[in-house]
Order: C-alpha cells, then sequence, then structure tokens
C-alpha cells in the first residue's frame, strides 16, 4: 500500500467520525473539516472533498451560520447527485432537512428527512440506518404527525439494539422522549425516559446533559420536582465537566433547574439558578434563552405574591419574545432569500455554460463541446466514427447572391445533418466547427456502416429543394470520415486530421462525395463513385 492510499483511509476515517458524531463541537469540528477538505483536495481525492465539503456545511449551520450553509449545501448535493454516490445524497438530505428546520419550513424539513431515508441502501453504515430514521420521526413529530414518528423511532430503537449501537440508541431514546414531550404527551415521554434509564444502567454508561435536560423537563411535566432537580444538579455537575461546551447549554439547564426549584416552592434556590442563568445569557449574548428567563422570572415572582412585579416582568418578557420573533423571522426570510438567490445564479451559470457551448448562427453545438466531449468518446468506443462535412462551393452563394443567403444555406443544411444524424445515430452530435464545416459523431458505428448513412446525409442535402433560398444554385456537401482505429493514439486531433485528409480527397475527386479510409486496393473509398455506378 503507498503513502497516499494510507492517507486516504485516514481521511475517510476521520471525517467518519465528523459525520457520526451525535454531541460535536461546532467550532472545533468546523476547523476540522476545513482542514480534512484542504487535504482532500491535496490528495486529489474529489470524493473525500465532497464528503468533507458536506461535513463542513453542517458544522457551519451548527455554529450558527444557517444561511451560509443553505448557500453551500445545493454544491454538496450537485456533486453527489452527478457522481450518484448514494451516501452522500441521502447525509445531505439529512442536513438539509435540518437547515428547512432552522428556517422554520418544516413541510420541507419533512420532505428531505424522507429522501435521506429512501436513499438508504447498502452502502450506508449502521449509523445512518438507524439515525436517519429516527430524524424522519423527528421530522415527523414537527408536522405534528406522532402517530406516523412513533413507528420510525420504534424501528430506530429495535435497529440500534440490533447494531448494539449504544450511544446511539440513547440519542434515539432522548430524541423521543422529547417530541413527545414538546407534543405535550408527558404519560409517554416519561415510559421513552424509562428505558433509556435502563438502558443507560444495563449498559453501564451516563446519560449526557443534554438528555439529562430532556428527562428534568419531563419529570417536571409529570410533578416529579425533587427529582427533577436532582436530575438537573447531575446535568450541571455533568456539563461542568464534559467536553461540550455549547455558550446556550448551562444557562439552558439553569433555567430547567430553577424551574423544578419553584415548583417545589424553593423560590430562594430558583431565584439563584435564575439569576446565574440570566448572568450568563447578558455575557454571551444569548437573546433567545434570556427571554425565556424573563418568562420564568415572571413565575418565580408571582410565586412569591408579588402580582404587580410578576405582571411587570411579563410585559418585559413579552415584548422581548416579540422582538426576537421577528428578528428569527427577518433572518429566516434573508436566508430563504439567499437559498432563492443561488439557486436562480446556479440556473443562470448554467444556461450561460450551455450557451457558451452553442453556435450561435445554428445553434448546433460549437467547438468548446467537441473539445470537452470528444477526448472521452474516443478512449471508451472502439467502433466510434466521425465525419468532416463541408459544404461545396459555398463562396459562389456568398458571391453570387449574398452573404445572408449564405447563412440560410447554413441554417437549413444544419437543420438537414441534426434530422439526419438523429435518424441514424440518435445518441451522436452535430458541431459546427466553424466556417461552412460540421463535424458529425456517430458512436457505435463502424466506419463501414457509418459511410453508408453518411451517405444517405449527403443525398439528403442535395435532395432538399434549395430553389426558395439558392435558386438554381445547387447545394452540395463533401464529407470526409474516420473511424477510431485511424487515430492510433486515440486522440482528436489525429482522428480531426485524418477525417480532413478524405475530406480533401473528397474535395479533388469532384465533390459531393463521401470518403472514408483507404480501402484494400489502396483506393480511398468513395460513395460518389456508387451513385454513378448506379446511374
Ligand atoms: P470548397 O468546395 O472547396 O469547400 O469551396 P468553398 O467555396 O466552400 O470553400 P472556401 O473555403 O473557399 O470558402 C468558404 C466560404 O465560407 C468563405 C467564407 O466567406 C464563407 N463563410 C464562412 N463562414 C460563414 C458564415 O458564417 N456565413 C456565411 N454566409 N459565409 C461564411
Ligand atoms: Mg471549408
Ligand atoms: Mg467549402
Amino acid at each position: 500500500m503507498n503513502g497516499s492510499a494510507i492517507c486516504a483511509e485516514q481521511l475517510s476515517a476521520a471525517l467518519l467520525a465528523i459525520e457520526e458524531r451525535i454531541l460535536w463541537n461546532a467550532e472545533a469540528d468546523l476547523a476540522l473539516a476545513t482542514e480534512l477538505e484542504a487535504q482532500a483536495v491535496e490528495l486529489g481525492d474529489e470524493a473525500l472533498a465532497a464528503r468533507a465539503r458536506l461535513c463542513r456545511t453542517n458544522m457551519l449551520m451548527r455554529t450558527g451560520d444557517v444561511a451560509g450553509a443553505a448557500r453551500q449545501i445545493y454544491d454538496c448535493y450537485e456533486w453527489a447527485v452527478e457522481h450518484e454516490d448514494r451516501r452522500l445524497q441521502a447525509r445531505t438530505h439529512l442536513i438539509w432537512a435540518n437547515i428547512q428546520r432552522l428556517l422554520g419550513d418544516f413541510a420541507k424539513c419533512l420532505e428531505h428527512s424522507l429522501s435521506s431515508v429512501e436513499l438508504l441502501d447498502e452502502t450506508a453504515t449502521p449509523f445512518m440506518q438507524v439515525w436517519h430514521r429516527a430524524k424522519l420521526a423527528d421530522a415527523l413529530g414537527l408536522n405534528g404527525a406522532m402517530e406516523a414518528a412513533r413507528p420510525r423511532y420504534h424501528q430506530a430503537e429495535e435497529l440500534a439494539r440490533e447494531l448494539r449501537l449504544w450511544e446511539t440508541l440513547t440519542s434515539v431514546l432522548n430524541n423521543w422522549a422529547y417530541t413527545e414531550f414538546t407534543d405535550g404527551d408527558f404519560v409517554r415521554a416519561q415510559e421513552v425516559v424509562q428505558r433509556l434509564n435502563h438502558h443507560a444502567v444495563t449498559h453501564g454508561f451516563e446519560l449526557d446533559p443534554a438528555t439529562l435536560d430532556t428527562i428534568g423537563a419531563i419529570q417536571i411535566e409529570n410533578g416529579e420536582y425533587a427529582a427533577a432537580e436532582e436530575t438537573m444538579r447531575v446535568c450541571i455537575a455533568r456539563h461542568e465537566t464534559g467536553l461540550r461546551e455549547d455558550a446556550d447549554d448551562l444557562p439552558e439547564y439553569l433555567l430547567t433547574m430553577a424551574r423544578a426549584q419553584r415548583c417545589m416552592g424553593a423560590l430562594d434556590r430558583a431565584q439563584a439558578s435564575l439569576d446565574t442563568a440570566r448572568l450568563l445569557c447578558v455575557d454571551r449574548e444569548l437573546h433567545e434563552v434570556l427571554v425565556r428567563v424573563h418568562q420564568e422570572q415572571a413565575e418565580l415572582l408571582a410565586a412569591r405574591g408579588e402580582f404587580a412585579e410578576a405582571f411587570a416582568m411579563h410585559k418585559t418578557f413579552y415584548a422581548a419574545h416579540e422582538s426576537l420573533r421577528s428578528k428569527q423571522r427577518e433572518a429566516q426570510a434573508q436566508t430563504r432569500q439567499a437559498m432563492f438567490e443561488t439557486a436562480e445564479a446556479r440556473e443562470e451559470a448554467e444556461r450561460f455554460r450551455e450557451q457558451a457551448r452553442r453556435d450561435p448562427l445554428t445553434g448546433l453545438r460549437n467547438r468548446r463541446y467537441i473539445d470537452e466531449e470528444l477526448p472521452a468518446l474516443l478512449t471508451g468506443d472502439a467502433d466510434l466514427t466521425v465525419a468532416i462535412v463541408d459544404l461545396d462551393h459555398f463562396k459562389r452563394v456568398n458571391d453570387q447572391l449574398s452573404h445572408d443567403v449564405g447563412d440560410q444555406v447554413l441554417v437549413q443544411v444544419a437543420k438537414l445533418l441534426e434530422t439526419k444524424l438523429a435518424a441514424v445515430a440518435p445518441d451522436g452530435f452535430v458541431a459546427r466547427l466553424g466556417g461552412e464545416e460540421f463535424l458529425l459523431v456517430l458512436p457505435r458505428t463502424p466506419v463501414p456502416t457509418a459511410t453508408t448513412r453518411l451517405d444517405e446525409v449527403r443525398r439528403a442535402i442535395r435532395a432538399y429543394d434549395w430553389w426558395t433560398i439558392t435558386g438554381d444554385l445547387p447545394v452540395t456537401v463533401s464529407i470526409g470520415v474516420a473511424g477510431v482505429h485511424e487515430a492510433p493514439d486515440l486522440s482528436q486531433s489525429a482522428i480531426l486530421s485524418t477525417a480532413d485528409r478524405n475530406l480533401y480527397v473528397a474535395k479533388r475527386g469532384g465533390r459531393d462525395r463521401v470518403v472514408s479510409g483507404m480501402a484494400r486496393d489502396g483506393r480511398t473509398r468513395s460513395y460518389r463513385d456508387r451513385d454513378r455506378d448506379a446511374a
């Protein structure tokens, strides 16, 4: 195994670690993904670079730059589709679902979640099999479809047990409990929490702070205030020794703690928790959590019987809540606009790309298109034949009639070439090489067959009723043919110059004929001769 292979493998493993991380540190993983992408590019490994790009997009979203992520997700998607990378497509849809959720478009979130499951096949990792189903359940729950969500959670739970993905199982159950909780079914939420606790005890690992926060909130709703306070004590202690540090984690936990303490009547402890949460919010500029701190403060004042203060605080909460909501809506609208503009710009670029590869007069493919497409065709098809078509005495049309009439002839010849070629070689193409010369490409058509068909094309052009355009002046073409085997190095220039040589022979031989490779007797095979024989 060489050095770069090891490197690619290591890179792939490092990416997998980010891809399958449920608890991330967004800033650190963003930096890591960026670094891995640079390494993949250096290695020249496009597939790894695409994976790294998607990781980077995901982490960008996680750091809060949803607009930035939204702008990049198209690129990720397009690459995955173009390269038929189903696994990457499935992952892209999962992240896209999250972006839509953050933009408040739950229907689109569900659409992408569905795709992220539909695309799962044998290339998907066990983690994906479980997690994508759980995320689909999340999206269903978000859309109020709990009945549809539950079987998916259940399936994800079973699958995680079967595959012994214990950490993933924890997250599945956590999400399930949280979805039941937000849906208002606290009894079901409690049932899921019990399975979660049992699972943690059985497999001897600690529940992470985020999971404990969900559990605490459910306990409060079920009236288990002392248990909730204890849960939150453990939660905060684990958070302090934990690796993960998202700015809003701790104030969130303190808020849940304060609610538990207020509900059990420990109003001073509740106030202390709330004060700490508020300080953190102000310090870290966490407006969203701060709004809920105000709300909890109003509740706490009311619990103390300080109703006037509670009412004033409630008004503060409400104003902050409204201002936050309108800011969020504005930001969402801006991000959606950015996504829309990106899509528009891409379409525009695509149109431009297409235009740049067409000849404006005839609408045929142009030289640039040939240069891009032909080389690959030459190496992949032993029976490919090309032909150069040149109008005979075209100068006369220009000189005796007009340049404009000349243009009309070119346009009509282009049309005839296109329809005739479509009939004889549907997957081939016609391009304008320049001036009054055209290139025909016939895939999987050996030279003898191609020559017969090209002669039909030649006859069709001669037989066309040109009278309305050129009057008495006939329009005919000469055609030089070459097969792939006549270009030993399989190069475009070699095959084109062979075709060009044959075209020259056709011209010298009297025009209005097709000339292909040398016949065994050393004579060039000319199809005009055949016409004469027949005449
Ligand atoms: P031959 O049978 O040997 O090919 O003779 P020809 O007159 O067709 O060849 P020649 O190369 O001498 O002349 C080609 C002419 O095609 C010259 C040029 O003015 C004309 N031409 C090239 N591009 C265009 C175009 O876009 N429109 C028109 N109307 N004429 C063009
Ligand atoms: Mg010419
Ligand atoms: Mg000519």
